[in-house]
């Protein structure tokens, strides 16, 4: 039961809307629902009592309220749900001003315009709604005033329409101010989830995506590169000595070799191309459609580059060198098969002297 009311109010919404397309989603089938209930219920209960004309038009609004879930339901676009929101609005404007002139039950019809600004709201946002609602005014006080109640068919007294705009305003206002509160928090938070996401996947000291942020280009683009058959290549790259430049510059001076090292890297990229802060001072780029033959030229121009750089940190100058590791991904199994012999080559990169690439192509 539970799960069949789960699944009627996210009819229409998809996992890869956001939380505020979803919550307006469920909204719409909410209230299709209840629109669509308590419309039809009064409807009977008019034709039992021989209000043919509420009767006909509380079936009405019955039935366009439904069509708006129907239309959810058999969605066909991203933006069904706005359509399908205008359809709900629409109908509960034209109902409760039909109430407002008609008097509903007993006279009781005005009350149901109490409705209007909190729906409104929740569906067109503040400033759209607040617009609609402006004009909704407009119409239902020229209703209700226009040459002395001419266009009504009951008579509601002065004290009685008056005490009716001011209570709609009094409701219009609070509802407004609930709904720029809401739209303030849930701006925050989406900031904040936002940051945090960021922070997950990206190094704080280098700016640049850490293993987590690089494992999710790393399948993306392995997976691409195995669809259309394109090259794609890895390369490990690591500081030699680095031990030294800690013991020379101190810790902060080591970070501040890693950013710079980082920045010069990344200056000889391409916007496709992915560098990554893989662990203490290695880094792993990714190079899509790109053969290891032209990755090997990359290398050794990020390697002479780094090779003929001064670096000078609190009035001391100092030189570094990397040391790389090559290897193609396209023809691999898995692409920690490809890391793992881009490490291998590293590694007798660094047995061979350092400050070389490997293999040699
Ligand atoms: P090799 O040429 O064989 O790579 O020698 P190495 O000294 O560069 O390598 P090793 O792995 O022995 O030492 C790496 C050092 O990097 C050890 C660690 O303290 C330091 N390190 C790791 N991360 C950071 C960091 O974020 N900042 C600083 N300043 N140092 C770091
Ligand atoms: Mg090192
Ligand atoms: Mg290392």
């Amino acid at each position: 039961m539970k799960n069949l009311a789960l699944a009627y109010i996210h009819t229409g919404d998809r996992p890869d809307y956001d939380s505020e397309k979803s919550r307006l989603i469920a909204v719409i089938n909410l209230f299709s629902a209840v629109g669509t209930s308590l419309t039809f219920v009064l409807a009977t209960r008019a034709l039992l009592t021989d209000d043919l004309p509420l009767a006909l038009s509380l079936y009405t609004a019955s039935l366009i309220f439904f069509s708006s879930h129907l239309l959810m339901r058999w969605r066909r676009s991203a933006d069904t749900h706005k359509y399908s929101s205008t359809i709900l609005l629409i109908c509960l404007m034209a109902l409760t001003a039909y109430l407002v002139h008609s008097g509903g039950a007993r006279g009781t019809g005005p009350l149901w315009s109490y409705l209007v600004p909190s729906v409104t709201l929740f569906m067109a946002g503040l400033r759209r709604g607040l617009t609609i609602l402006a004009v909704y005014f407009c119409v239902i006080s020229a209703l209700l005033f226009f040459n002395g109640g001419q266009w009504l068919l009951i008579d509601y007294g002065y004290e009685f329409k008056t005490r009716l705009l001011y209570s709609f305003l009094t409701v219009t206002f609070l509802s407004a101010y609930y709904e720029y509160t809401r739209e303030i928090s849930f701006k925050t938070i989406s900031e904040l989830s936002q940051k945090f996401e960021k922070q997950a996947r990206h190094d704080p000291l280098t700016g640049l995506p850490n293993r987590r942020g690089m494992w999710e280009h790393l399948t993306y683009e392995y997976e691409r590169s195995q669809r259309y058959r394109l090259n794609m290549t890895v390369l490990v790259c690591d500081i030699d000595h680095y031990k030294k430049v800690n013991d020379t510059l101190g810790h902060d001076g080591g970070d501040f070799i890693l950013k710079e090292v980082a920045t010069l890297m990344s200056e000889q990229l391409r916007k496709q191309d992915i560098l990554a802060r893989w662990g203490g001072e290695e880094f792993l780029i990714l190079l899509p459609e790109t053969n290891t033959q032209q990755a090997f030229i990359v290398a050794e121009k990020i390697r002479t580059q780094i090779e003929n750089a001064e670096f000078t940190y609190n009035e001391q100058t100092l030189s570094v060198t990397v040391s790389f590791g090559i290897a193609d991904a396209s023809g691999k199994n898995q692409v920690d098969q490809a890391i793992s012999e881009a490490d291998g080559y590293l590694y007798k990169a660094k047995n061979a002297g350092r400050n070389t690439t490997l293999p040699k192509l």
